[in-house]
């Protein structure tokens, strides 16, 4: 982890008059707000990598802030390097620079192709690109025609500017040029506070690709990649003091807005890496294009340029804390390599090599490989979690798409089972759809089956309203409301800086979409009671899946606790095996303090010995050869132990039986010695005088309790040692246990997994066969629909044929009866009533 490193530069003051009042003092890295007798003010002193004084040149930030940055950028290290604060406080003065005092910008392309040249074992490649964010639109400035360009993100190129042209460079002059051609396209425009003020964010990059030369026995093959991203923001304003209207106002606005959302990444990365939670890169485009650079993989810098007069007092107070808060900001860089297959063989050939000298340099060299081995499978866990989670997201858009076939069958359902098909109905279902197409429309044509989930935030008491509008499915980044700009007002990038968090997310949310019915066709009665019952079925069998869902969704929960316990205990295990790999070494010391005192005992007591021929110096001579060998044998033992010879481990009882046969030895050789004193002491007895047998008497003693008390010391220590080795034995029986257990739970979690993805497996099988089922279903009714239709057509036929008959009926009825009346008249015969 490595922290971003923050800087802030004074300007010079635009008129040499000072008003009288307070004024910022520079000392060292630090920074404090100072009244008219250089009395400080409270709470205004703040301390950064470094300050840079109005008299300090664009060459020195560069030394001393950028520089690492570029070196380590050719080196395969991401960098960034980004100017902040006011308008007109010295932002494109640092990164531009001018004739005479070259910015951040030139001095650093200069000096990455010296860089270049210097390292004559590796080809590269080196693009460059620029661009600006200009009213939340990224346009290309080396060329105009690319415009509105979007951001996309890819594993293997990260995130990037789909479009943006990239130029292929070989030297500084020529980048320098494409820069110069680059300024032209940039927007720029006049405000009262900078007549020639940046209105759009800029970031210039390169990126440098190098790979080892073919006759360089070192190089592995692999390719590196870097990212360089100098970026000259445009400075936050206060509309009232830049007198922005019109077409100013409206980029004010949209610059005060991605500083917000760059204030807000900034907040939230500050707080720390337990409490950070959901960080919004996607809220700008900025943030998103500088998302490696803030919390990722990046070597990063930001120089936050203040401007020294008395009224910027407030402006400067928040860029100071802006820059206290990205001050607390760790990213996690790392070289970026691309390895072909053979470089990735090379690769391994050597951390194998490594691994094998690493495990024959560790007394607890088995443990340590079962520490390796451990951590590859923790690997291989990971790997497929990954792979878990993919397969939860592809069933996630299944369910989604079972919902939706679940819908339109309930809705074919509501068909079978209503009496169906009056005016009213199809009314209601007309109006359902028209309601429902609204929603779709009111989010960008997309629908978006469940509620529009936001994440956890922090309650914002002075929290302003803005409102999200257009929600994406899948958004390039999550689009900052068009009505925002009316409602944030221009003080509120001031609040960001102080660690507000504006929660854009959580502020009005966009209404959950109801989940509505599925649009009916002309709705008819006639489908059989069969069809009911197959969709009941596969109700059923899809809350089955669902039930099943959720209980992988839990198993997997359950899994990354234990992965993260697991991991916990490896890292315990880890500390072990270093105490462990301590003990050699401190054994080591204690024998060689040994030997030292052994040997001064030994020169001490050959000095009493004053004829070298006599049996005492003889003895001693055979001691100190004892002695030495037990010494040396130790040494050589506990030196193996720390250089790591792998028969150490089994030379642990050796050892003990060496030491064993020298303490024999020594007690012999010291019985002898004293037999072999007392003889002459016993024969002179008799024959000298009594104060000279004394002497010789007492002289004995003393070697004896000498030597004694050395013997005794020796055993200490040698018991001391073999104390040691059983502690030592005994931690690694502890590591090894500690270690079965972990890999018996690491084979349960495994078996699970496997379980689980059979059951995943299965349950995919289900949900195809219920698909299936729920597709003849589908077939079926469509059938019966038809039939209905014929029918319904055939009957139409019928009727009218029918109708048409009544009518030749009705008429011949007509014409019988006329008849009848005129035979009647004719012949007026009674007739009887009952035959008319
Ligand atoms: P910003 O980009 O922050 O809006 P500029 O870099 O355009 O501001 O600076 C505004 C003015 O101040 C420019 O005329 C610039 O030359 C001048 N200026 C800024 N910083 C310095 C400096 N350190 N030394 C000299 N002049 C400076
Ligand atoms: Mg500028």
């Amino acid at each position: 982890m490595e922290k971003i490193c923050v800087a802030v530069r004074v300007r010079p003051p635009v008129s040499l008059e000072t008003s009288g009042g307070v004024f910022w003092k520079v000392e060292d890295n630090r920074v404090s707000l100072h009244r008219q007798h250089d009395t400080p003010v409270s709470g205004t002193s703040y301390a950064f990598d470094h300050v840079f004084e109005e008299t300090c040149s664009n060459a020195r930030v560069y030394e001393l802030l950028t520089k690492d940055i570029i070196h380590a950028a050719v080196e395969g290290f991401n960098g960034t390097v980004f100017a902040y604060g006011q308008t007109s406080s010295g932002k494109t003065f640092t990164m531009n620079g001018s004739a005479d005092n070259p910015g951040v910008i030139s001095l650093g392309v200069k000096d990455i192709f010296d860089a270049i040249q210097m390292m004559s074992n590796r080809e590269f490649l080196v693009r460059v690109s620029y661009m600006e964010i200009y009213n939340e639109e990224i346009n290309d400035l080396l060329a105009v025609e690319n415009q509105k360009l979007q951001i996309h993100e890819s594993l293997e190129h990260g995130v990037f500017v789909a479009g943006l042209r990239e130029e292929i460079v070989n030297s500084a002059e020529q980048v320098l040029k494409l820069i110069e051609s680059g300024e032209v396209n940039r927007h720029f425009g006049e405000t009262n506070m900078n007549v020639r003020s940046s209105r759009s964010h800029t970031i210039f990059r390169m990126v440098i690709e190098s790979k080892g030369k073919d006759n360089d026995s070192s190089s592995t093959d692999a390719i590196r990649v870097s990212v360089l991203n100098l970026v000259d923001l445009a400075g936050s304003e206060r509309i009232a003091k830049t007198g922005a209207d019109g077409v100013r106002l409206k980029e004010g606005k949209h610059i005060n807005k991605s500083l917000m959302a760059l204030g807000n990444v900034i907040n939230k990365l500050s707080d720390g890496v337990k409490q950070r939670g959901h960080i919004p890169y996607r809220d700008s485009k900025l943030t998103r294009i500088l998302q490696p650079a803030l919390g990722g993989n990046a070597k990063t810098s930001i120089i936050c340029t203040i401007a020294p007069e008395e009224d910027h007092i407030e402006e400067t107070k928040g860029t100071l804390q802006f820059a206290s808060r990205a001050k607390r900001i760790t990213n996690c860089v790392q070289v970026n390599e691309i390895l072909t297959d053979a470089a990735l063989l090379k690769r391994q050939k050597l951390e194998i090599e490594e691994l094998r000298r690493k495990l024959q340099g560790s007394h607890a060299g088995v443990l340590e490989q079962e520490i390796l081995k451990l951590r590859n499978d923790m690997l291989k866990r990971e790997k497929l979690q990954l792979e878990l989670e993919e397969e939860r997201r592809s069933r996630k858009e299944r369910d989604q798409c079972v919902r939706e076939q679940q819908m339109r069958l309930q809705n074919h359902n509501s068909l079978v089972t209503s009496s169906g098909g009056n005016g009213s109905h199809s009314e209601e279902q007309n109006s359902k759809r028209q309601s429902f197409c609204e929603e779709c429309s009111d989010s960008n044509g997309i629908c978006q089956g469940g509620a529009f989930r936001t994440p956890c935030s922090k309650a914002a008491p002075n929290a302003f309203v803005v409102k999200r509008s257009n929600y994406s499915r899948l958004p390039e980044y999550s689009p900052l409301p068009d009505t925002f700009s009316n409602v944030a007002d221009e003080d509120t990038w001031l609040k960001m800086n102080k660690g507000y968090i504006a929660d854009l997310d959580s502020l009005q949310m966009t209404p959950a979409t109801k989940v509505q019915s599925f649009p009916l066709n002309d709705g008819t009665p006639g489908c059989s009671n069969e069809n009911y019952r197959d969709v009941q079925k596969l109700k059923r069998q899809l809350e089955n899946v669902t039930e099943e869902k959720n209980e992988f969704q839990r198993k997997y929960s359950e899994e990354k606790i234990l992965n993260a316990r697991l991991t916990g205990e490896i890292s315990e295990l880890r500390q072990e095996v270093l105490v462990i790999r301590e003990i050699p070494r401190r054994l080591y010391e204690s024998v060689v303090s040994s030997k030292d005192f052994y040997e001064d005992l030994l020169c001490s007591m050959k000095s009493f010995a004053a004829d070298g021929e006599s049996s005492t110096a003889k003895k001693l001579v055979s001691i100190s050869e004892i002695g030495s060998s037990l010494f040396s044998t130790l040494e050589t033992n506990f030196l193996m132990a720390m250089d790591g010879d792998k028969s150490f481990s089994n030379n642990d009882s050796l050892v003990r039986e060496q030491c064993k046969v020298f303490c024999e030895k020594l007690k012999s050789t010291i019985s002898a010695l004293i037999l072999s004193e007392k003889a002459p002491i016993d024969n002179k007895q008799g024959k000298n005088s009594p104060c000279s047998c004394n002497n010789k008497e007492e002289e004995s003693t003393c070697w004896k309790e000498k030597l004694s008390s050395e013997l005794n010391t020796i055993k200490e220590k040698y018991h001391g040692l073999e104390k040691d080795l059983d502690l030592n034995n005994k931690f690694l029986e502890t590591s090894k246990e500690m270690y079965d257990s972990l890999e018996r739970e690491f084979r349960l979690l495994q078996e699970e997994r496997d379980s689980l993805l059979n059951k995943v497996s299965e349950s995919s099988q289900t949900l195809t066969m219920v698909t299936d089922q729920k597709e003849n279903v589908l077939k079926d009714y469509n059938t019966e629909v038809e039939k209905k239709k014929n029918l319904e057509e055939e009957i139409k036929q019928f009727s009218a044929a029918f109708a048409c008959r009544q009518k030749s009926l009705v008429s011949f009825h007509s014409d019988l009866k006329s008849k009848i009346e005129k035979l009647r008249a004719q012949n007026p015969v009674s007739v009887p009533k009952s035959r008319g």
